[in-house]
């Protein structure tokens, strides 16, 4: 597995440490979509925060890291599923295109300074007591990390650090969370921590902050660990596989079609002799020519009413 999540307990169970890095995921996500390296890089770090955190959600659904601005790059998108089904998209302004590398996260999307990072939980099914919670900051900081650091600390979280670096070719990150405290002592009533929660803590940021890019992107996520914590004995859990994963199909863009009715189709044939879709999430193109788009009206379907009005 190349793909994966790998999760570490301090053995005082007081810190988390989660390592990843995505080659295959990370690669075919990026197949259909052009953006400049500057933006590959800081989507990619968005991206790999994404999963980190939805590694840790108990619930079934969805973390959505969505940053907005006013900048060359409009909007960046990460969602990652509690399965670890990661998609992520960036919708670029005009002059997006001829960025530096180095171009950083102000510069990108926050010129104005009105820039938001929102973080929001989704549920899979939103049922009674079970909505949508939303956390939205302004946009600080030059990279995701610090973007992200910034969210933590004017919210109620669990204090939590990220390492993020990505590539055309990976994307891949470190966290470091604290347990809270009740969870491991078996004390409800235990809210503070405890010096020797706080000595582990330190020494784990120490020891994480060492970590280079290159490092993050190069090795496997227990090589990193090893290499990073081999001084100390870590509770090790089973690697969860990361997949690229956009529910857009043939099927759902044959069926946008048919609401859109014969006669649109057929303009847009007549003029163009074939109808060009491309998911606006993840890019992949869906490509119908006259033979496909009279398929979709001859399948016992009945066209809308704002359609053609013929009916098969
Ligand atoms: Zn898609």
């Amino acid at each position: 597995m190349t793909d994966t999540l790998k999760k570490y307990l301090t053995t005082d169970h007081s810190t988390r440490i989660q390592s990843l890095r995505l080659s295959q995921a990370w690669q075919e996500g990026l197949a259909h979509q052009t953006l400049p390296p500057a933006v590959i890089r800081l989507l990619g770090e968005l991206s790999a925060a994404c999963v980190l955190l939805a590694g840790n959600v108990k619930f079934d659904g969805s973390v959505v890291l969505q940053v907005q601005g006013s900048g060359p790059v409009s909007l960046m998108v990460a969602e990652c599923t509690g399965g670890l089904e990661l998609r992520a998209t960036a919708h670029l302004r005009d002059a997006a295109a001829d960025l530096p590398e180095d171009t950083g996260l102000q510069a990108l999307m926050n010129p104005d300074g009105k820039g938001r990072f929102t973080v929001m939980l989704d549920p899979a099914t939103r049922g009674e007591g079970a909505g949508l919670y939303q956390g939205i900051v302004p946009l600080e900081g030059e990279s995701v990390a610090h973007a992200l650091e910034y969210y933590m600390k004017h919210s109620e979280q669990l204090d939590t650090q990220l390492w993020l670096a990505a590539s055309d070719q990976f994307c891949a990150g470190l966290l470091l969370q604290r347990m809270p405290s009740s969870q491991h002592s078996g004390s409800h009533a235990a809210e503070r921590h405890t010096a020797d929660d706080d000595r582990t803590w330190e020494h784990c940021i120490t020891l994480a902050d060492t970590v280079s890019d290159p490092e993050l992107l190069e090795l496997p996520a227990d090589t990193l660990i090893h290499r990073l914590f081999w001084q100390d004995d870590l509770v090790s859990f089973a690697p969860q596989a990361v997949r690229w994963h956009c529910p857009c199909s043939r099927e759902r863009v044959a069926n946008m079609l048919r609401t859109l009715g014969r006669t649109e189709i057929d303009g847009i044939l007549a003029e163009q002799g074939h109808v060009h879709i491309s998911c606006n999430f993840c890019g992949k193109p869906y490509d119908f020519d006259a033979v496909d788009c009279a398929a979709l009206f001859a399948e016992g379907m009945q066209p809308p009413a704002s359609g053609s009005g013929r009916l098969h």
